[in-house]
């Protein structure tokens, strides 16, 4: 079955609205509707200027993450799960390529790589900035135990 492009076809086709909602895209933020599909999907919707409606990940600055979020499988937690990490643990994850968030790759000097630090509220990220032994080992135990919830939700 083709994907309706409009209100109406959505709901011959048996397409059900749930509820409004803002995009979490870090960039998008835009407004959406949730609507059911008849396999009792959730999908993201966009209304256009023209009336038509599109699927929201075919517009969606964010799309690459978030059909990353969808399709990610659920992986048992094999990292950081006492989150009782030396300081020296924290300075060698700094100076590595590996993502303690989702045991991925990650830039030098980061704490994260770019898809879990984009998954952390924004305080939470600023708090990553703060320098070691002036809380930086206390932000990085929170964005852990953030991402770790995330994971197994
Ligand atoms: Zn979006
Ligand atoms: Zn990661």
């Amino acid at each position: 079955m083709p994907f309706p492009t409009t209100l109406d076809e959505m709901r011959d086709q048996g397409y059900v609205f749930q509820e409004g909602a803002t995009c979490q895209g870090h960039r998008c933020q835009m407004d959406i509707e949730w609507w059911k599909t008849p396999n009792g999907k959730l999908i993201p919707i966009d209304y256009r200027s023209d009336g038509k409606i599109i699927p929201h990940w075919q517009t969606c600055p964010d799309a690459a993450d978030f059909k990353k979020d969808k399709e990610e499988p659920k992986k048992p937690i094999t990292t950081g799960a006492t989150f009782t990490l030396t300081d020296q643990q924290m300075l060698d994850d700094l100076a590595g390529t590996k993502c303690r968030g989702c045991g991925g790759t990650k830039g030098r000097r980061m704490s994260h790589c770019r898809a879990c630090y984009f998954k952390l509220p924004k305080k939470m990220r600023n708090d990553l900035y703060k320098r070691f032994d002036s809380g930086y080992q206390e932000a990085y135990i929170e964005s852990l135990k953030f991402l770790n919830a995330r994971r197994v939700a």
